[in-house]
């Protein structure tokens, strides 16, 4: 057995529990190792028995006097024992633990750690953690720093331990570094032997400290390196013909001056940087990232439209089908006056729209002759051939996987690829995720826009809310969303039980009005439906769960209200928010929390103030820490396992070492396979 046996492959126990370990993300005897702790117990307090102190968290270190199992009248039972060392005795008590009296025997020297109890004016120590000593070995779960680690059904914390304790002892001194001396040097690390044992086992919080510090740095560093490299393999492909830009100037420029609006400063910024990419033989692996309401469809439409001058086809896929429907919309209204064949495609097959039908495939095997399709995942599906794939386009990215942005891409030779999102994200985790692409940023708004102005309502004040929001719609002939109850991440019954329940509550509310529902369980062709007659007005009021948070733009929408927020991060939040204050009225965003929590308060509070999505962001992850800035599930996020996103120094340190480093990395065997070893989950998208 080495460290890279899988722990199913190993005898007895291990092969026993490998389904179980595989639930904490270890397979081989190396995962082991590298499962850290979350923190530690302090049981280093080591006292003699005369000494100790009601209160004391303490480790005595004694022989068993007596130990015993007793039944009480309630039918539970006590583990009592007495253990005495040169100043003293103690009673020591545990319940519900009839194993113990068959681990430790009278007469056994044991080291045990918890707290001092008073019980009938004596001193007594209540379940404490205990371990035999036998000759001169060191102890693992008592007297020391103890870590303490995430379980699972059937493997406590203290097993994982005492594995991990052993495996060390027989391996420790095979494990290699992969960082390069001198990096570790430089960046007073240290190296991986002691870094591995101190994460575990530490001496004392300094240790434990060197050696989280080394992690941290390990972690970036790596990340950084696979997303350098990542680049570098991309930048090997070649696409099958370069686009022509300047054969088509008058074209693009024909098209932008029929658009209802000039282009805003990072908008023209976005499309330079893109035709440049696209005038280049290596395909494009761009994101555009932008607040909502930024104008990224706009962008999107003509690179495809030049896409299209130069003979190709493109694909642009959106997470949902109103996504999809409305995409295809715009774009379709945009390109066809221009000669261009706009399709769409989703997994619908009730779909019935004016002028859309299901993309004609004709008989199987035969390949897709229009110019652009939009679709939702329904793209991804085998029997969908493109004749000439050029480009491809990811609305939304981050709600897509690793694999299903690879699968799309496969349908072309060496598409381009513009992925885009809305999802505000802290400058520090873009660096770390976002290694590997190019960035376009759209930095400013379209013109008009006003901010969402937004207020944190006191429950109190909910009736007067709802006479506000009829008294506006009524003078503005604007109209509302109103989000939902938010209740679980996927939407399941529980949701739409709740959300329909909301929804009879609420048209008994707004009485004069026409009110709809929308949810995550509404057949595609009624969900277009509700959003079509929503968008012409025949709708004052939209009651949704919050599946409209991504992308949908209804410009006299005017109001979103929503309800526990407090189960929202604050970019989600924004992200919501950003339905509204599409068209050039004022806009409004009323929240609701029953939360009476201060930090909570305090946390949506912040959004009557910051209009900024990234600020947003990184506030959050101060906060909330990085799980809470993508909300419900995202794909392709790196988990860290100890290093920090608001780290920001180390993150920027790294970043440069990594690129120093990169170029001379054939020489550093060890760290290029460990850089390989990393799972697909820390990865970051293409
Ligand atoms: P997002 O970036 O959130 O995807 P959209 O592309 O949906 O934003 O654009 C939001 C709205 O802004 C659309 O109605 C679009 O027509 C409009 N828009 C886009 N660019 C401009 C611009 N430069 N000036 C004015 N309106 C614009
Ligand atoms: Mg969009």
């Amino acid at each position: 057995m080495d460290l890279k046996t899988p722990v199913g492959k190993a005898s007895g126990i291990y092969k026993k529990y490998a389904g179980r370990l595989e639930k904490l993300g270890i397979k081989t005897f190396e995962d082991f190792i590298y499962y850290f702790p979350f923190r530690y117990e302090n049981y280093s307090l080591v006292s003699k028995i005369e000494k100790v102190q009601p209160g004391e968290i303490v480790t005595i270190r004694g022989k068993v006097s007596d130990i015993k199992n007793e039944y009480t009248k309630r039918w539970k039972n006590l583990q009592k024992a007495k253990i005495e060392d040169e100043t003293g005795t103690i009673g020591v008590i545990w319940f519900n633990q009839p194993f113990i009296p068959k681990i430790m025997n009278k007469g056994d020297n044991v080291s045990l750690s918890g707290k001092i109890d008073l019980f009938k004016n004596k001193l007594v120590m209540q379940s404490p953690e205990y371990e035999v000593i036998y000759k001169n070995a060191g102890t693992i779960h008592t007297g020391r720093l103890v870590p303490i680690y995430n379980e699972t059904k059937g493997i406590s914390s203290k097993w994982i331990r005492r594995q991990i304790y052993k495996i060390l002892e027989e391996h420790k001194q095979n494990l290699l570094e992969y960082i390069p001396y001198p990096i570790l040097e430089e960046n007073n690390l240290i190296g991986i032997k002691d870094a591995i044992e101190n994460i575990h086992f530490p001496k004392n919080l300094d240790t434990a400290e060197d050696a989280r510090k080394r992690f941290s740095y390990d972690e970036f560093f790596l990340l950084h390196l696979r997303g350098i490299i990542r680049k570098n393999e991309w930048g090997k492909k070649t696409v099958s013909n370069i686009f022509s830009i300047n054969k088509f100037k008058k074209e693009i420029g024909e098209f932008l001056s029929k658009l209802p609006f000039d282009l805003t400063t990072s908008q023209k910024k976005a499309v330079r940087e893109i035709f440049q990419d696209l005038a280049s033989k290596k395909p494009m692996n761009r994101l555009l990232e932008g607040e909502v309401g930024s104008g990224k469809t706009v962008v999107a439409t003509i690179v495809m439209y030049l896409s299209y001058l130069n003979g190709f086809q493109s694909v642009l896929m959106a997470p949902t089908e109103i996504l999809a429907q409305q995409h295809y919309k715009t774009i379709s209204e945009l390109l066809t006056p221009f000669g261009v064949r706009t399709d769409l495609i989703t997994g619908s097959k009730k779909w019935k729209m004016k002028n859309a039908r299901p993309a004609k495939l004709g008989r199987s095997g035969e390949k897709w002759k229009m110019d652009i399709m939009v679709g939702t995942h329904a793209v991804l599906s085998e029997k969908i051939n493109f004749k000439n794939l050029g480009l491809v386009v990811i609305d939304e990215q981050q709600k897509f996987g690793v694999e299903q942005r690879a699968i799309i891409r496969k349908k072309g030779k060496n598409p381009h690829l513009l992925t885009m999102t809305a999802t505000p994200i802290p400058r520090t985790v873009a660096l770390v995720l976002y290694g590997n692409l190019d960035l376009s940023l759209l930095s400013d708004m379209p013109k008009g826009r006003r901010i969402v102005k937004t207020w944190l309502v006191p429950p109190e004040k909910r009736i007067d809310a709802y006479k506000w929001i009829e008294n506006q719609i009524k003078r503005q002939k604007s109209q509302a969303f109103i989000i939902c109850p938010f209740i679980e991440e996927s939407e399941s019954m529980a949701t739409v039980k709740a959300a329909v329940k909301e929804f009879e509550k609420l048209k008994n509310i707004f009485r004069d009005f026409k009110l709809d529902l929308l949810h995550g369980k509404i057949r595609a062709d009624l969900k277009e439906k509700i959003l079509k007659e929503f968008r012409e007005e025949k709708t004052n009021i939209l009651v949704s769960t919050p599946v409209v948070e991504v992308g949908i733009d209804i410009p006299n929408a005017t109001i979103i209200m929503i309800e526990t927020a407090e189960r929202f991060g604050l970019a989600q939040l924004h992200q919501l928010r950003g339905r509204v204050g599409r068209g050039n009225k004022q806009s409004y965003c009323l929240l609701f929390t029953d939360s009476k929590n201060d930090r909570t308060i305090r946390r949506l509070k912040s959004l009557e103030t910051i209009y900024n999505g990234a600020e947003l962001a990184e506030l959050d992850l101060k906060l909330r820490g990085p799980g809470e800035i993508y909300g419900t599930a995202q794909h392709g996020l790196p988990a860290l396992k100890i290093a920090s996103f608001s780290d920001f120094e180390l993150i920027e340190k790294t970043k440069k070492e990594a690129e120093k480093i990169f170029p001379e990395l054939s020489k550093f065997p060890d760290l290029l396979k460990k850089i390989n070893s990393l799972t697909l989950s820390q990865v970051s998208p293409d």
